[in-house]
């Protein structure tokens, strides 16, 4: 063909492109390679018919897929040749609505440095208004009702725009063209500042008086994308304290939000990677380590070693913040663990007692969502909690498949849908433990169903008869079912996230997971493809009287594991747990366990975790989930070499690592006064060295090399560091968590992928 002979191409575009100033940015695209024709909005995403010389038509197949809008993303382009038409000029054509759509909406992103610059400029015409937003920014997931993306299926179809907003909305070379949130303040959503009784305050400028009542040491209650947070001056420990107090939450770490980078950089340590992730315009909560002394205050988070931080998100948060804070707390707005209130109403009544006034506005959250949290550890990014900014966008899986609803665990909740070859694990849903969780497990459910219109093919779902998730499952009438064990979801979840099928060496270490035996399961080495799994290796199983009572009060598992390692004499060591334990709530543990009543077997390390915390003095309690394991973890000596041992045998052809090894030589250390720090610090080494020798006599046993990481225990970064490092070294292969929690968020996504293999028969 020759260059200039001129010819029309048309192109299907699927992925991320609508709502993110994908028509514009063609449109554009075409006019500055002179070509005519169309582009389109429909059902698959967007298609495009150029017509012109055939030079041309190459250089804009290849701008379009290298000079995209930040938000856009795509995941296929499909590329034909049609016949001519003659047409001279380039249009942007009405969307066609579909049968199927397929497109993609992005998540809810930061406000775009243009808006930020129109924010704070006076002369703008959006100066100061804190609903600005852009073909580039703003909210999309959280206010999205229905599909296709357009403005009256989201939550601000109560808000008709101005001739001035619709000029920019209609206008193809305006960067607010087709943006469906686009307001100001003549037509758009507004602030209020309300009292505990919903009555409004009223002041000049309502955020400015939002932050002179944070100044003053007040807590406030504030809207932001997909729920309420509850806000007070980080550097105020009066206020934080009052605030744990009033939220009855007395030591989950709260997050924190700052201005900008050079602030954070005065009370914690950023890295390159760190930095990149804060300013990142997904805006997750990043786990910094806290510069010595500490400069926040003491109660924001106590014994740990980080800071959960997040830079400003909304419009809000970034006029809110500009008011010369240091940090302000910014912690979900929830009552101990229930979802985080999304309705003005819902909030005020729940929240009552709480906040001592309320920054709300009247355009309505569609879905919840919570902060999202990511930590960055042997070099990458990993989150820990997958919500805000990363949901809805999907994990590209290998094949294509049936339509599967996968509904995950109890602890951490998160439902997948699949289709094609896209899954969408949606947000973090916390505990499924509550009645307002319940709700918001199945609101998510209809809210994901109906914006990515997926009609369930198959179900699956965890072993645990008892989880909610589980007996909704079996609830659902009609659809085929599939019950996967919880950790060979955890290990699915990874083969899933890294488009591979196995079969690996799946190392799930966890709290707790039903096994296939009835038992709990816990620190599992599986091998594992995405159809099945082999149980090859595992921690001795170790009593837990009273089950969740266990789980709850870590003393009653280092009562049990001492009495496991040492027998009754365990009472009569030498060592600090044993002095300040109270003999007679002791001897109702070593009851249970004797007598077999409400004890069942575990080979949880969550609970190995839980043990050695509180034998070293630790942490007695859990008020929240993983916390004995976060407090060992932040105990931790650092450049500690030396290990506690390890011991691990074969019985029947699995491998057992036994906790008992750990418990005899932490008490030994114990006893030659060896610091708690330093302990926790050989722990963590000698469990790491364990599960590399398991692994290696594993290989030798089974040849297999690949190893496949995850269970929340690989949140803690010290095991995760090492272990990662010393397979690698040992010439493993290893996967490893990225944009899929470690945790039971996972388990939704790795349920997802065993359904689909099992189907494909
Ligand atoms: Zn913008
Ligand atoms: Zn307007
Ligand atoms: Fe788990």
């Amino acid at each position: 063909m020759e260059p200039s002979e001129r010819v029309r191409k048309r192109l299907a575009v699927a992925g991320v492109v609508q709502g993110v100033g994908f028509r514009p940015f063609v449109y554009q695209l075409a006019a500055r390679h002179g070509l005519a024709g169309w582009v389109l909005n429909d059902a698959e995403g967007v298609k495009i018919e150029v017509e012109g010389p055939w030079e041309a038509i190459n250089r804009f197949v290849h701008d379009l897929q290298t000079e995209l809008p930040p938000l856009a993303r795509i995941a296929d382009l499909a590329q034909s040749f049609v016949p001519s038409s003659g047409e001279t000029s380039f249009i942007i054509r009405e969307s066609r609505a579909g049968a199927e759509r397929s497109a993609l909406i992005s998540p809810d992103t930061n406000v775009c440095a243009d808006c930020l610059k129109e924010l704070f400029d006076p002369a703008d015409r959006r100066f100061r208004y804190p609903f600005i937003n852009c073909t580039n920014c703003g909210p999309r997931y959280t206010i999205v009702t229905d599909v296709p993306y357009d403005r009256p299926n989201t939550t601000m179809k109560d808000f008709p725009m101005c001739a001035a907003c619709s000029r920019e909305y209609h206008d193809p070379a305006d960067r607010r063209f087709h943006a469906q949130p686009v307001a100001c303040p003549a037509c758009g959503p507004a602030v209020q500042l309300q009292d505990p009784a919903g009555r409004p305050l009223d002041a000049p400028d309502l955020i400015r008086e939002a932050a002179a009542r944070l100044k003053r040491g007040e807590i406030l209650a504030i809207k932001g994308l997909g729920g309420f947070h509850l806000a007070c001056d980080a550097t105020n420990e009066e206020a934080v304290r009052e605030l744990r107090r009033r939220k009855r939450r007395e030591e989950k770490p709260f997050a924190v939000m700052s201005n900008d980078i050079e602030t954070v950089m005065q009370y914690a340590e950023a890295g390159e990677a760190e930095r990149e992730l804060l300013l990142s315009f997904r805006r997750p909560i990043v786990l910094l380590r806290k510069r010595e002394p500490e400069r926040l205050a003491p109660s924001v988070a106590p014994r740990n070693r980080s800071y959960g931080v997040m830079l400003p998100c909304t419009p809000i948060q970034h006029l809110l913040l500009a008011e010369g804070f240091t940090a302000l707390v910014m912690t979900s707005a929830n009552v101990s663990d229930e979802p985080l209130c999304i309705s003005n109403t819902e909030a005020i009544e729940r929240l009552r007692g709480i906040a001592d006034a309320f920054l709300v506005h009247n355009r309505d959250i569609c879905a919840r969502s919570d902060d999202s949290i990511a930590r960055v550890m042997a070099g990458r990014e990993r989150l820990l909690r997958r919500a805000r900014g990363y949901v809805p966008l999907p994990i590209a899986l290998k094949r294509d498949g049936p339509k599967v609803l996968a509904v995950g665990a109890e602890l951490k909740g998160a439902i997948c849908l699949t289709k094609g070859r896209n899954a969408f694990l949606g947000q973090h849903l916390g505990d499924l433990k509550n009645a307002q969780a319940l709700d918001f497990f199945e609101e998510t459910v209809a809210h994901l169903r109906r914006i990515l219109e997926i009609e369930p093919e198959i179900v699956a779902h965890d072993l645990h008869p008892d989880y909610f998730s589980t007996r909704y499952a079996l609830e659902l009438t009609g659809l085929p079912l599939v019950g996967v064990q919880h950790h060979h979801a955890h290990i699915a979840a990874v083969l899933a996230e890294h488009g591979e099928e196995g079969p690996v060496l799946g190392l799930a270490l966890d709290g707790t997971g039903f096994g296939t035996d009835g038992t709990i399961w816990g620190g599992e080495f599986l091998i594992a493809d995405l159809r099945d799994f082999r149980r090859v290796g595992h921690l001795a199983p170790m009593p837990l009287p009273g089950g969740d009572a266990a789980i709850a009060e870590p003393w009653r598992t280092a009562v049990a594991y001492l009495h496991a390692a040492f027998g009754p004499e365990w009472a009569n060591l030498d060592i600090p747990f044993v002095k300040r334990m109270e003999m007679g709530r002791a001897r109702v543990v070593i009851q249970m366990i004797e007598r077999r009543v409400n004890t069942p077997f575990t080979t949880s390390t969550g609970r190995l975790f839980d043990a050695v915390a509180s034998l070293l003095g630790i942490c007695d309690r859990n008020t929240h989930e993983g916390q004995a394991p976060m407090e060992l973890e932040a105990a931790a000596a650092e450049d500690v070499m030396s290990a506690l041992p390890q011991e691990i045998r074969r019985e029947n052809g699995v491998f057992l690592l036994d906790p008992r090894s750990y418990i005899h030589s932490a008490v030994e250390r114990l006893r030659d006064n060896v610091p708690a720090e330093t302990i926790s610090a050989e722990f963590h080494n000698g469990l790491c060295n364990g599960v590399i020798e398991t692994c290696e006599r594993i290989r030798e046993a089974e040849n297999i090399s690949s190893v496949a990481l995850s269970g929340g225990v690989f949140q803690n970064k010290l095991l995760f560091e090492r272990t990662v490092r010393e397979l690698e070294r040992k010439d493993f292969r290893v996967l490893t968590y990225q944009l899929v929690p470690p945790n039971d968020g996972c388990i939704a996504l790795g349920q997802a992928a065993v359904a689909r293999a099992r189907a494909s028969g």
